[in-house]
């Protein structure tokens, strides 16, 4: 599980990083809002923890342009004490959840875990449009059409069913599928797209893969 934490408290964000990587995570930092932005975006983590003062972009705005990039990971957002509208706007911003300054770190520990499981629920199935994939078989079926998936594709259409309509970086795609050290680059990426599309449309799904020029991908519904 990677962690990014976006707080400009040095002492603070380094003590944070320090508390998930002896708790078994990788955490990285960034100590302003436009560099926290610029990392997340990236889609390779699983969680931000994001601080609502910061410089150069607040946690507020930071929280609100990855919603609007359509990335979905997880915002835990730690506020002042007392400041309520703080909380509510960060909910409002697209954070998951909110800690108030200072925290106990069972309690952050605790957070963190319950969103990283909320993220990675057990499930059989996923579905999206008219079209759902097995997870025990690697299926994809629409209505009685079904079609059995190689090991990649179906790594692939389970990290873009689980984000639906939401942008899936190709770079966290490769991460994911291929590993931080293969060979493997965003071209394997865009083949196995290709070959997902094909197999999409052969079970007739109305389920398409959309790219978007240095954003990576999303599903939509195609309207009949
Ligand atoms: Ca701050």
């Amino acid at each position: 599980m990677k962690i990014l934490v976006v707080e400009d408290e040095k002492r603070l964000a380094d003590s944070l990083a320090d508390l998930l990587r002896s708790n078994g995570m990788e955490a990285e930092v960034a100590y302003d809002g436009g560099t926290g932005y610029e990392y997340a975006a990236s889609g390779v983590f699983d969680l931000v923890i994001l601080d609502v003062m910061l410089p150069v972009q607040s946690g507020l705005d930071v929280a609100r342009r990855l919603r609007g990039d359509r990335n979905g990971t997880p915002i835990l957002m730690l506020t002042a004490r007392g400041e309520l509208e703080d909380r509510i706007s960060g909910l409002d911003a697209g954070a998951d959840y909110y800690l108030t300054k200072p925290f106990d770190t069972g309690e952050l520990l605790a957070c963190v875990r319950a969103l990283l499981r909320r993220q990675g629920e057990q499930v059989d199935v996923l579905t999206y449009g008219n079209t759902t994939l097995d997870l025990s078989t690697c299926t994809l079926s629409s209505g009685a059409e079904q079609v059995r998936l190689s090991a990649r594709e179906f790594d692939i259409m389970r990290i873009l069913m689980g984000a639906k309509h939401r942008n899936v970086a190709k770079e966290a795609i490769l991460t994911k599928v291929w590993g931080y050290d293969s060979n493997a680059d965003e071209n394997h990426v865009e083949v196995y797209a290709s070959f997902l599309r094909k197999k999409l449309a052969g079970i007739h799904s109305n389920v398409r893969i959309v790219a978007i020029r240095r954003q990576g991908y999303h599903l939509e519904v195609e309207e009949a």
